[in-house]
């Protein structure tokens, strides 16, 4: 199937839907997910024009993936996990939703079970909370 030029990662990468962002380069964009299944759950998009991990080059695909191996550790501090969880989902059958190349950073606190997969939409106050705590940590 062809890449949707119109789906939701991709309006918010032209500025037309906001987001909690985190961090930015020339060729990733990483925000907070807006039914985290914990808190600091992130999302770490690529620039390119993918809809999923067969969809892009390895080159690119290395970029998304040391951003993430960056940003990962810098998200658990801020929370305070104690692990991490990456996430990838490629296509509807195996919980794709957004089909736009993204992986998920999910900080896991100890004995605490992550909520599920797109499940409750989180609140917004919340979300800019913890965004900052993420861009400092980050910074
Ligand atoms: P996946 O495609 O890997 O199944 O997951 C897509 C993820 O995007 C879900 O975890 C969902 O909560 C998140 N999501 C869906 N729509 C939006 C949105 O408009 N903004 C943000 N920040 N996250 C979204």
């Amino acid at each position: 199937m062809a890449y949707d030029p119109d789906n939701i990662f991709a309006k918010i990468l032209k500025g037309e839907i906001p987001c909690h962002k985190i961090y930015e380069d020339e060729d990733t964009l990483a925000f907070l997910d807006i039914m985290p299944r914990t808190e600091g759950h992130a999302l770490v998009i690529t620039k390119e024009k993918a809809r999923d991990l067969f969809d892009i080059d390895p080159a690119a695909l290395g970029r998304l993936m040391a951003v993430v191996q960056t940003l990962a550790p810098k998200i658990k501090q801020a929370v305070g996990a104690d692990g991490v969880l990456i996430q990838q989902f490629n296509g509807a059958a195996a919980g794709q939703t957004v089909f736009h190349l993204h992986i998920h950073i999910v900080p896991i606190k100890q004995g605490v079970a992550p909520k599920p997969h797109a499940g409750e939409m989180a609140d917004q106050a919340e979300l800019a909370a913890t965004a900052e705590k993420i861009r400092k940590a980050i910074a």
